[in-house]
C-alpha cells in the first residue's frame, strides 16, 4: 500500500492512465488512479489497488475505463489568426499578406482583442491543450488582454507580443524602441505569473520582418531575463528562405542569421525548421535550440516535409504545434495524425506521437520537471478522454490493447473526445458544463 502525506487534502481521479516517460515508453495503468493534493501536485500515480484508501481523500472522481492523459502541449500557434483558419490557396508569403496581416491588424481594437482572446483560450482548453506557446500580435494592449484571459481561464501559456519592424504592412510595423519597450513591459508584468503558469516569450516574427538591429537587441533582452523564451519561425518555405538570403547575403543559411544575432540558445522555440542541411542541424544541436514541428500547417501551405527522423537522430529537442491558423484546427490529435501522414515513407507510431504532444513538448520547453507526464511530484495537468464519444470509433475500443486505443485516438480523435481538462488539479474545461452553458446562452 502506498501511503502519502496525511496532512494534505487529496483528490482521486480514477481511470485508465496512459502517460509517456522520458525513454519514450508508456506507463500504462488500467484501473489506475491519479492522486492530487490541494496544491495541484501529483502525490501518487499508479494502480488504484495499490493506493492506501485510508489516506485523507476529499473526493473521488471515477472515470471508469476512460483515458487519463497528460495535458497536451501545443508548442506553436497564433492567437489572432483563429478567424482565418481554412483560408486556402496561397503559399506562406502571399497567405500572410492576403489573410493573416489584415486579421492581426484588427487587434489594435481592444474590444476585438478581448473577444478573440476569449474565444481562443476557450477553444484551446476544449481541445485538451493545457499549455500553448502563443504568438499574439504587435499590439501591447492586445497581448496584455490575452494574458489576462489566459490567467482567468486557468490554462498555461508561453506568450509574447510579436515584434515586426520591416517588410510588413504599415499597420503592423513598429519602431525598434517601441517594440523592445513593449516586450519588456509585458515580460515584467506577466513572466512567471501564478508561480510560472504564465511565461513570457520574446517573439520576433521571423527574419523577413525583423531588422538586424531588432534581432540582436531582442537577443540581448531575452538573455537578460532568465527563464524567458524566444519564439520565432525558421525555414518554413522556399520563397521565405530566398527572401532571407537576399536580406542577409553574408549569412551561410537562415539558421546562421539567427545564430549571428544571438537567437540560438536554450529556451528558444523555432517553428517549422523544414529546409535545413546537416550543418544547420549541427548548429541547432550545439546551441541547444528547440523546434516546433507543425505538420498540419506544412500540409496546408504546402511548405515541405520536416525531417522528423533526422532531427530525432540528431538529438534536437522538439514538440508538435498546431500552428493555427496555417494549421486548420487546434486539436493535437489531428496534428499527431498529420505528423504521421506527412512523412512519405516512415510510420510514426501512436505512442511516440503522444510523447511529442506531451512530454516531448515539455522537454523542448525545459519544463519536463513540472509537466508533460503523470508522475509523482509533477503538477497535475491532465485530460480525460473518451475515444468512443461521437467519433465513430468502435464502442469496445476501451477494452482493447493500449496501442490500439492510441491508434484510434490519433487517427480518429479530435476535440470531440475531450471530456475534461485540468491544470494543477483544477478543472478548466468540462464538456457537460460547456454544453449546459451554451444552451443557457442560446
Ligand atoms: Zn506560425
Amino acid at each position: 500500500m502506498h501511503a502519502v502525506n496525511q496532512s494534505k487534502e487529496l483528490t482521486a481521479y480514477r481511470g485508465h492512465v496512459i502517460s509517456p516517460n522520458i525513454n519514450g515508453e508508456l506507463n500504462d495503468i488500467r484501473e489506475g488512479v491519479l492522486i492530487v493534493d490541494d496544491h495541484g501536485k501529483i502525490v501518487f500515480c499508479g494502480p488504484w489497488a495499490e493506493f492506501d484508501r485510508h489516506s485523507n481523500l476529499k473526493e473521488i472522481h471515477n472515470f471508469g475505463d476512460k483515458i487519463i492523459l497528460p495535458g497536451l502541449i501545443d508548442t506553436h500557434l497564433h492567437l489572432p489568426q483563429v478567424t482565418v483558419t481554412g483560408k486556402s490557396g496561397e503559399h506562406l508569403m502571399k497567405w500572410l499578406e492576403r489573410f493573416v496581416f489584415p486579421s492581426e491588424a484588427r487587434c489594435a481594437d481592444p474590444h476585438y482583442a478581448l473577444k478573440i482572446a476569449t474565444w481562443f483560450f476557450d477553444e484551446m482548453v476544449r481541445n485538451g491543450t493545457t499549455l500553448g506557446v502563443v504568438f499574439s500580435t504587435i499590439h501591447k494592449q492586445a497581448t496584455d488582454i490575452a494574458f489576462e484571459v489566459a490567467n482567468s481561464v486557468g490554462c498555461r501559456a508561453i506568450m509574447g507580443k510579436v515584434m515586426m519592424n520591416t517588410n510588413s504592412p504599415p499597420a503592423l510595423t513598429e519602431n525598434l524602441s517601441d517594440s523592445l519597450q513593449g516586450s519588456l513591459d509585458l515580460c515584467e508584468k506577466w513572466h512567471g505569473h501564478d508561480d510560472g503558469r504564465l511565461l513570457y516569450a520574446f517573439t520576433p516574427r521571423f527574419a523577413v520582418t525583423s531588422t538586424s538591429d531588432l534581432m540582436s537587441e531582442c537577443g540581448k533582452l531575452w538573455h537578460s531575463k532568465p527563464g524567458t523564451y524566444m519564439h520565432t519561425h525558421l525555414a518554413e518555405s522556399q520563397e521565405e528562405i530566398d527572401f532571407v538570403k537576399e536580406l542577409f547575403p553574408k549569412a551561410r543559411t537562415y539558421v546562421d542569421v539567427y545564430h549571428q544575432h544571438g537567437l540560438l540558445a536554450r529556451n528558444n522555440i523555432l517553428a517549422h525548421a523544414i529546409h535545413l542541411d546537416d550543418q544547420d542541424l549541427d548548429v541547432l544541436k550545439e546551441t541547444d535550440s528547440s523546434l516546433s514541428h507543425c505538420p498540419s500547417s506544412n500540409f496546408f501551405l504546402k511548405s515541405g516535409v520536416f525531417g522528423y527522423r533526422r532531427v530525432e537522430k540528431k538529438g534536437i529537442r522538439f514538440g508538435i504545434g498546431s500552428d493555427v491558423a496555417a494549421g486548420p484546427q487546434m486539436s493535437l490529435f489531428c496534428v499527431m495524425k498529420d505528423a504521421n501522414y506527412i512523412q512519405p515513407d516512415e510510420w510514426l507510431y501512436p505512442s511516440e506521437l503522444l510523447y511529442r504532444a506531451t512530454l516531448g513538448g515539455a522537454v523542448a520547453l525545459g519544463l519536463e520537471d513540472k509537466i508533460g507526464s503523470l508522475d509523482e511530484g509533477k503538477e497535475a495537468d491532465f485530460v480525460v478522454v473518451d475515444p468512443t464519444h461521437r467519433t465513430g470509433i468502435i464502442d469496445d475500443i476501451l477494452s482493447k490493447p493500449t496501442e490500439e486505443i492510441l491508434s484510434a485516438l490519433v487517427f480518429l480523435g479530435d476535440d470531440r473526445v475531450v471530456e475534461a481538462t485540468f491544470v494543477r488539479g483544477r478543472e478548466i474545461f468540462n464538456r457537460q458544463n460547456a454544453l449546459e452553458l451554451s444552451s443557457i446562452r442560446r
